[in-house]
């Protein structure tokens, strides 16, 4: 116990590579290039949610996988409206995010349709299971969710296709221009693409060019600045940064050196991390 700020259920960092820090440094190293939140200059700052949004099914925030269901399962949002035309429903934020980018999009020559938005608790379980009935449990996991951990549940997720239906929901789908558009420009309206290529051992899911998420535009632009390749390396990186504590090392590393996207900061002769944010 050091200086007060040690809790109990805290985790103590024990070398200058721990654990979870040799983590982020695999992770940053490994990261691809993350869409660069360049909207026309009304973009608001990057800024990183708290640990609390990171588990509350009503931020836009909250991450939602295989290993961290809604809480609770049965989650429903407390508001959802039609995105135009298409049958399909997301929370209002989500909504608006979309119409703009289908319309940027279409500005540049690529007609994009809603082919899934929200879906409920109920839908979940009977999608799973027809996919559970065709495929087997162990496939039907890898490309689709159980009830309660599927983010389309959250009026969040919006999966898009193009209106000719070429590569509808197929890795293939990424390799066409409208794909490619979308890669590049998805962070600008407050979007990633969730499960990118290459992650499926870190999301859980192959690779999806057509799911994007929608985070909002502060969030986005922080998840970029990260250089976090997935959604779950940069909550892990939030979580891990407010959970360590300070503590006083033998074996100093140099003040001021980065490790992954931590900063070491050794300036009153404790081993500190802090996040990207305080990093240049
Ligand atoms: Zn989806």
């Amino acid at each position: 116990m050091i200086d007060g700020r040690d809790a109990p259920n805290r985790r103590r960092v024990r070398g200058w590579l721990a654990p979870a820090a040799a983590l982020f440094l695999a992770c940053a190293l490994a990261a691809a290039p993350a869409a660069q939140a360049t909207g026309p200059g009304d973009a608001p700052p990057a800024a990183a949610p708290s640990v609390d949004e990171l588990r509350d099914p009503a931020s836009t925030a909250v991450l939602v996988n295989a290993s961290r269901p809604l809480d609770p399962v049965d989650h429903v949002p407390n508001h959802l409206e039609p995105v135009t035309g298409s049958g399909h429903e997301l929370v209002p934020e989500a909504a608006a995010a979309t119409r703009e980018l289908i319309e940027a999009a279409a500005s540049a020559g690529h007609f994009l349709a809603v082919e899934s938005g929200y879906r409920s608790y109920t839908r979940q379980a009977e999608l799973f299971d027809q996919y559970s009935a065709r495929y087997g449990e162990a496939y039907a996991s890898r490309i689709s969710a159980e009830p309660g951990t599927s983010e389309h549940q959250l009026g969040l997720a919006v999966d898009l296709g193009l209106t000719s239906g070429l590569c509808s929901l197929q890795a293939c789908f990424g390799d066409t221009e409208a794909g490619q558009w979308i890669a590049e420009h998805a962070g600008e309206y407050g979007f990633i693409i969730r499960y990118p290529e290459g992650s499926e051992e870190l999301t859980g899911y192959s690779y999806e060019p057509w799911h994007l998420r929608y985070l909002g535009e502060a969030t986005t632009a922080d998840f970029a600045a990260s250089k976090a390749g997935t959604y779950e390396e940069y909550v892990d990186a939030l979580e891990a940064a407010a959970d360590v504590v300070a503590e006083p090392l033998d074996d100093l590393p140099p003040e001021g050196s980065a490790l992954g996207p931590l900063r070491i900061d050794v300036s009153d002769g404790l081993f500190r991390l802090s996040d990207w944010r305080e990093f240049e």
